[in-house]
């Protein structure tokens, strides 16, 4: 059926500028690292792309590597906007990213001009787009300078190829520099997308104080920590989710019982707050607009739902906070 967007998509989500940027992000983002590969299956990636638009999530975050197979995601991704999307690009916020390996060879990863201008080419025709609003470098490189690696996003920019420009898993030392060369450039960077959950805090350690200073936004990978918290394992590991499946990024053994019992607590505290913990999880990340953007992932439409529904409880109680550092330590 020819898909029609929601006409009150715009009522539910809310959008936060990015950094001193021009451009508003959804709350909540959409990524496509999992679930969207050549090895799933297509119909469900379409009907959760949909749903997500439906509930005004405009932001869609690829990269070239992600699959499986590498380059899949882009190509389901390139499908589902050739299929339903067309008459909505100009609604849509789609990035993606190079740095991790992508083809054999001196010139399919990390940080060099050759790579990144190669890398977009190839991923705006996996997904039939003439430009993508966001291009990110993926992760640092040790070994080329990083006056290469911006002019090379600085480069796409003036090419048109991309809007704008971002990086990620950067240090606070690597950011503030890369934000200092592309200041010269002419092209400020938008928006650094670190990993960041109340598991995984490093951000709070330098580098959100340093976005802030430099007006760069920020949007948070894995704010769920890639499922953990969430209800998703609190009786057990089915064999539908990301634990159980094929990828390296989750395994079983991360599911330990301490982890579940304090998972658990934290799952009493959310109902408590009238939320599911995946939705407390999600407002812990975006309280007090510290980063702009919660950018989560999927397996099933319900999970969208329970994300765009978060915004509706985005404050925490000072007691709240102090509980949940009290049982993460
Ligand atoms: P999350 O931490 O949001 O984990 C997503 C997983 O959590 C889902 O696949 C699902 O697992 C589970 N989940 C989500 N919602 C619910 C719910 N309501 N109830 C129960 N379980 C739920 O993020 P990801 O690790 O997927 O990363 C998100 C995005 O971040 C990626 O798609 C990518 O765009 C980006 N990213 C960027 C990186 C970088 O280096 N820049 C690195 C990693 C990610 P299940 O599949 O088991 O259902």
């Amino acid at each position: 059926m020819v898909y029609v967007a929601d006409d009150k998509r715009y009522e539910m989500m809310t959008y936060r500028r990015c950094g001193k940027s021009g451009l508003k992000l959804p709350a909540i983002s959409l990524g496509l690292w999992h679930n969207f590969g050549g090895i799933d299956k297509y119909e469900n990636g379409r009907a959760m792309v949909r749903r997500a638009f439906d509930l005004g999530i405009t932001h869609f975050d690829l990269a070239n590597n992600y699959g499986p197979p590498a380059g899949s995601a882009e190509e389901t991704f390139g499908r589902i906007l050739r299929d339903d999307f067309m008459p909505y690009r100009d609604e849509m916020i789609i990035s993606t990213k190079a740095g991790y390996y992508m083809w054999p060879g001196p010139y399919g990863e990390w940080g060099s001009k050759k790579y990144l201008v190669s890398s977009l080419d190839q991923s705006l025709t996996r997904m039939g787009l003439d430009y993508v609003d966001i291009y990110y470098h993926h992760r640092p490189d040790p070994d080329t300078p990083l006056e290469e690696t911006m002019a090379a996003l600085d480069l796409l920019v003036r090419q048109g190829k991309a809007l704008y420009v971002g990086i990620s898993n950067y240090s606070p030392e690597m950011a503030l520099e890369a934000s200092r060369i592309l200041k010269s450039l002419g092209t400020p960077c938008l928006i650094h997308q670190p990993q960041y959950s109340m598991m995984a805090r490093q951000p709070e350690q330098g580098l959100l104080q340093i976005l802030e200073e430099e007006g760069i936004g920020s949007i948070a990978f894995s704010p769920l920590n890639k499922g953990i918290l969430t209800d998703r394992y609190l009786n057990g590991i089915t064999p539908d989710s990301r634990a159980a499946g094929p990828s390296v990024f989750l395994n079983q053994g991360e599911i330990t019982e301490e982890v579940i019992a304090k998972v658990s607590r934290l799952n009493d505290m959310a109902a408590k707050r009238g939320q599911k913990l995946s939705q407390m999880a999600l407002a812990w990340t975006l309280r007090g607009g510290k980063v702009t953007s919660a950018l989560i992932g999927v397996s099933k439409v319900s999970q969208i739902e329970d994300a765009a529904a978060a915004i509706n409880n985005l404050s925490f109680t000072d007691e709240e906070l102090a509980q949940i550092d009290r049982i993460l330590a």
